[in-house]
């Protein structure tokens, strides 16, 4: 509705004030959005503040343990091997992935060259966590192109200490 029309319609005298003022309203803000309740702010508000973490775990026991001590401070997603570990790297865009090397059929450091060679996982960060704790272990890792690495059987300290520094706030 233009200006010149509600000028028409005061003239004409056929509108009443309500209808008069929605006409305004519609020309003041036409893009107006529905305002976001309250519902939708605190579950946006959830969803930004809990990072997502992958796991990339075949071991049942190990998977239990890591989601443990990940707690409630963040949302976790699990996948129990390399090609479905990739599927949702690509799907939920995890904030850091952590992953198990021994996996069935795909290893883990296949699946770490696979997510860094797709540009929507390549950022991601990924944490080998592996049984092979040998001496010299983590620079092979660091140059595997992992981020970081944590050996098993998981030392929680440490375990915490490198998830903070990860997707600590
Ligand atoms: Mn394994």
């Amino acid at each position: 509705m233009k200006n010149n029309s509600i000028k028409q319609l005061i003239q004409k005298g056929d509108i009443n004030k309500e209808q008069l003022l929605n006409h305004v309203a519609e020309m003041i803000f036409p893009e107006q959005k529905p305002i976001i309740t309250p519902d939708n702010k605190s579950v946006q508000k959830q969803m930004s503040d809990s990072p997502i973490v992958l796991i990339v775990e075949d071991n049942q026991d190990n998977m239990f343990t890591i989601k443990v001590l990940l707690g409630d401070k963040c949302k976790i997603i699990e996948a129990q091997d390399g090609p479905s570990g990739i599927a949702m790297a690509q799907l939920h865009q995890p904030h850091l992935i952590l992953m198990d090397i021994a996996l069935p059929g795909m290893n883990g450091i296949e699946v770490l060259k696979e997510l860094r060679r797709e540009k929507t996982t390549l950022h991601i960060p990924v944490i080998a966590v592996s049984a092979n704790a040998m001496k010299g272990d983590h620079e092979d890792f660091i140059a595997q192109g992992f981020n970081e690495y944590i050996s098993k059987p998981i030392d929680i300290k440490r375990f915490e200490n490198v998830i903070e520094q990860w997707i600590g706030k």
